[in-house]
C-alpha cells in the first residue's frame, strides 16, 4: 500500500465518510477489543488484557468482523460515532482521534502507507492478549490493566 495523498479525513466529517473511508480509518490495532469492565456507579472504565473471543490474539484482528455483531452482541458498532460510544475507544484510536480534532498518527498506515506500521510502531496488540476462554469472568478484575501503561509497554517490547 501507499500513503493517501487525498487525506480524505481531513476534509469530510466522520459521517460524511463512506463505508470503505470508515473502515481504512481504523488502524487495526486492536485496543478497543479488550474486554472492559465498567463501574456501575461511577461509570468509569477499565481495560483488561482479556481478548474478545473474537479476536485472532496472533494478528490482534477480528476473526469475522462482518458478523461480528451476530456473535457478540454486545460488540458496538462505532458507526454513528456518539460520545458515548467513543468513550469505550481507546484514546489512540483513529477515530477518537478524528472526531476530537487530533488527526492520525504519523504511525497510521493511511500516513505511513505500510500495513504493518502499527505493529512497527509497537501499537498493536498482537500476541498480548490473553484468550476469554482461558479466563472465568469472576477473574476479570485481575487483568485490569492500565491503558496507557499497556501502550508504553507495547512499545518498550518493540525496542527490545
Ligand atoms: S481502537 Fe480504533 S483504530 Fe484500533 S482497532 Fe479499534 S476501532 Fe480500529
Amino acid at each position: 500500500m501507499s500513503p493517501r495523498p487525498d487525506h480524505f479525513w481531513e476534509s469530510k466529517t466522520l459521517e460524511e465518510l463512506s463505508d470503505q473511508e470508515w473502515e481504512l480509518l481504523c488502524d487495526g490495532c486492536g485496543l478497543c477489543c479488550l474486554q472492559k469492565l465498567e463501574d456501575e456507579d461511577t461509570g468509569e472504565l477499565f481495560y483488561t488484557r482479556i481478548a474478545c473471543r473474537m479476536l485472532d490474539g496472533g494478528t490482534a484482528r477480528c476473526r469475522d468482523y462482518n458478523n461480528r455483531l451476530e456473535s457478540v452482541p454486545d460488540c458496538i458498532n462505532m458507526r454513528p460515532l456518539t460520545d458515548e460510544k467513543r468513550r469505550w475507544l481507546p484514546a489512540s484510536c483513529a477515530y477518537r482521534r478524528i472526531a476530537e480534532g487530533r488527526g492520525l498518527a504519523k504511525w497510521h498506515p493511511l500516513i505511513s502507507g505500510k500495513a504493518d506500521s502499527v505493529a512497527a510502531a509497537g501499537r498493536s496488540v498482537a500476541g498480548k492478549t490473553v484468550a476469554e476462554s482461558e479466563v472465568p469472568l469472576y477473574q476479570w478484575p485481575d487483568y485490569v490493566i492500565d491503558l496507557d501503561e499497556l501502550v508504553a509497554s507495547l512499545h518498550r517490547a518493540k525496542r527490545a
